[in-house]
């Protein structure tokens, strides 16, 4: 019996890709040996890696001019990547502050380059996006990077900051495949797997072909985004197991209609949580409502008290990880595409009832 799975990363799969890779275990399409255990180089792994990346590139209509590698080192690692491919000695860095992932990629920019905060929503708690007018921008910057969702604080962005010439960086980790996207709008995305692609191990970096071949020159060779682009990911062994297991999430992604049906079921995943929330005294969430995250739905209980046997009480219930972040506190559920909408039903049914018996 698999339990509800609501938690923030590494988080569910679906269990038809578990099902498939269970099958697919010790004897691999009729390989006599698992696919985790060949080489990254045999054509039948190449033909398992190209599959892939064509569905990604198919399911979010990635443009020709776009590279799409498949990296270790998790969304962190592109924290130092990206300004070391991107920076430029005579130009500032922009960046947007929403929350604790952007902040983290800030931290670590400003290691490596001139890192401005060009809009921040700290004075507003991170309860909302800053307004980004173009202007907010610096003209000269090597790129504008920020965050489209923030997964511990649930806060999105409803819009693509708009910065002209100047390249936008996105960490896609927690939103990316929720819907479809218009890719042409950026620079580089980047997103660590354990959130919406498959298990952790691997990060998928879409970039834009012109910005490769640019990396400073005492960049270390596994952080060249040309190094990877020129060799298929292959410039070392790749996550082969977890990069064989996203290829199985694109598929399924695939037959489930694409991203414009999966974006509509995790429209009404999360319609159905927020109005619950917002439907009571006894549960709240505090994020304007326009800035609201799809994927990561936060929200306290009226006494802090009841947190614990709430906590219990769900996992007692098959809903599992509803713990919030230790940074925010109280609770959160991760709505990723393979949280089935039974799943929210359920927890919406958990959480009246919850109320009604210790409200
Ligand atoms: C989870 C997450 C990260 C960190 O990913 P790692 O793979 O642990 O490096 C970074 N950014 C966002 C938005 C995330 O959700």
């Amino acid at each position: 019996m698999r339990a509800f799975n609501f938690c923030a990363g590494p988080a569910a799969l679906p269990t038809a890709v578990l099902e498939r890779a269970r099958e697919e275990l010790l004897d691999w399409r009729g390989a006599g040996c698992s696919v985790m255990e060949i080489s990254h180089r045999n054509p039948l792994y190449m033909e398992v890696a190209g599959k892939a990346e064509q569905d990604l590139r198919t399911l979010l209509s990635i443009p020709e001019h776009y590279a799409v590698l498949f990296l270790s080192g998790g969304a962190t690692t592109q924290f130092s990547m990206v300004p070391f491919n991107l920076a430029r000695q005579d130009a500032p860095a922009d960046y947007i502050d929403t929350g604790h992932w952007s902040a983290k990629a800030i931290r670590e920019g400003a290691r490596y380059t001139r890192a401005r905060v060009v809009a921040s929503a700290r004075e507003d708690g991170y309860r909302s996006v800053p307004e980004c007018p173009r202007e907010a921008f610096d003209e000269g910057a090597a790129y504008v990077h920020y965050c489209p969702n923030e997964t511990i604080h649930g806060v999105a962005f409803p819009f693509i900051p708009e910065t002209g010439d100047v390249p936008l960086v996105a960490d896609y980790s927690s939103a990316i495949l929720s819907g479809p996207l218009d890719v042409s709008r950026f620079g580089v995305i980047y997103a660590g797997a354990q959130k919406n692609i498959g298990p952790a191990g691997i990060t998928v970096v879409i970039v834009r072909r012109d910005l490769i071949g640019r990396a400073r020159p005492d960049t270390p060779a596994l952080y060249d985004y040309a190094l990877h682009a020129g060799q298929g990911s292959m410039a070392n062994t790749p996550p082969t197991y977890p990069w064989y297991l996203a290829g199985l999430v694109f598929e399924w992604l695939l037959e489930q209609g694409g991203l414009p049906a999966i974006e509509a079921v995790n429209a009404r995943k999360a319609e159905k949580l927020y109005a619950c929330i917002d439907g009571s005294d006894f549960y709240r969430n505090p994020v304007r409502p326009d800035c609201r995250s799809r994927m990561n739905v936060p929200f306290t209980l009226a006494d802090d008290r009841l947190d614990n046997a709430f906590l219990e009480e769900s996992a007692a219930s098959g809903l599992l990880f509803l713990k919030g972040h230790r940074a925010v506190g109280g609770m959160r559920a991760s709505l990723y595409n393979a949280v089935p909408e039974e799943a929210v039903d359920a927890l919406v049914a958990f959480l009246q009832e919850f109320e009604r018996t210790r409200g």
